[in-house]
């Protein structure tokens, strides 16, 4: 019988599921994916934590809770740093041990370290490891990570492409869904900028992505931003932003602020989080300089109110759609 690895529908999971999810697979595993967030998922990830956690960490907790009795493995990767000029935040090195304390009956965990700072830093070194630890050997696991890197490849060109994470995910192991290629008639173009695991989680995002596309807007994010892009936007920095994320959130950000290419800016926080305080007020700090695209920043934590955020968003949209009409009137 195949081995079960789970692996929870939370943080990273937006960003690498397919690289994860292929290589398991092909090891011969099956992967059970806990469900999509809800009011029970937040409630048992804050039963679980403590008050001062961030919403994603919380949820996160909620979806190992509703795996663990279900699999063999949980997969919860200790991601330290993936790219030479970024750390990921703390709360992300510490999971594996958090998650042990908070679920004593734990199944076992898969917890490689990525750390291309670190020694022995190789990622393809860290793959032929985590399959050791399903009893594979070498050969199989190479290969299998070679197609999981082709799987991930292919997940980011159909991102760069212009079709959110979700929608690719949907296309990917669910059915295609006709947002996905929406690209007619369409009035306005938002940039929605913010860590993956708040954007495209439904209930932490409260369905913005959803709520936007049903308006008929076309979003950017910021996984469609490319390299040259943000390179570019750090330079112009006094310091670099050492955040896993958020050099792309901010250098994403700076660049839409003063482009054309987007009617507005929507960034997404949470609330007790220490790296998106900073890039805040980072973004905010650069949005007030001049004539800048209009910015909206919006922050959840899970006391937040849906009316709230719809309110401050459709006054948002309106005042686009003024200047809009008048930038029309005006050429
Ligand atoms: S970056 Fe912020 S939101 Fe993300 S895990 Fe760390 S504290 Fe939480």
């Amino acid at each position: 019988m195949a081995l079960k690895i789970g692996i929870p529908r939370a943080l990273y999971y937006h960003k690498f599921y397919p690289l994860w999810q292929t290589f398991f697979t092909e090891l011969g595993a099956e992967v059970v994916l806990s469900p999509v967030t809800d009011r029970n998922i937040l409630k048992h990830g804050s039963d679980a934590t403590l008050d001062e956690f961030c919403l994603p960490i919380k949820v996160f907790f909620g979806h190992i809770n509703t795996i663990l009795k279900k699999v063999d493995f949980l997969f919860i990767p200790r991601l330290i740093s993936t790219e030479k000029e970024t750390y990921y935040c703390p709360q992300f090195f510490g999971l594996p041990d958090m998650v042990r304390v908070a679920f004593p009956d734990s199944p076992p965990i898969l917890e490689p370290t990525f750390n291309v700072k670190g020694k022995g830093a190789a990622i393809e070194s860290t793959f032929i490891e985590l399959g050791k630890s399903i009893l594979k050997g070498k050969t199989e696991s190479l290969s299998a990570y070679k197609k999981a890197i082709d799987a991930q490849a292919g997940f980011y060109s159909m991102v760069a492409e212009g079709t959110i994470p979700p929608d690719v995910y949907k296309e990917l192991y669910n059915k295609p869904t006709a947002s996905a290629k929406k690209e007619k008639g369409l009035q306005t173009t938002i940039a929605l900028l913010g860590h993956s695991y708040n954007i495209y989680d439904p209930l932490v995002s409260m369905n913005i992505s959803k709520k936007l596309m049903d308006k008929n807007i076309r979003l950017i994010t910021t996984e469609m931003v490319g390299d040259d892009i943000i390179d570019a936007e750090m330079k112009r920095l006094r310091k670099p932003v050492y955040w896993a994320s958020g050099r792309e959130i901010v250098g994403a950000a700076n660049h839409f602020l003063d482009s054309k290419d987007v009617d507005g800016i929507i960034f997404i926080g949470a609330f007790h989080c220490g790296p998106d305080s900073l890039l805040k007020a980072l973004i905010e700090r650069e949005a007030q300089q001049g004539d800048k695209t209009s910015l909206l920043s919006l922050s959840f934590d899970e006391h937040s109110g849906e009316a709230g955020m719809i309110t401050r968003l459709e006054a948002f949209l309106d005042m686009l759609e003024i200047k809009k009409r008048r930038g029309a009137t005006a050429s």
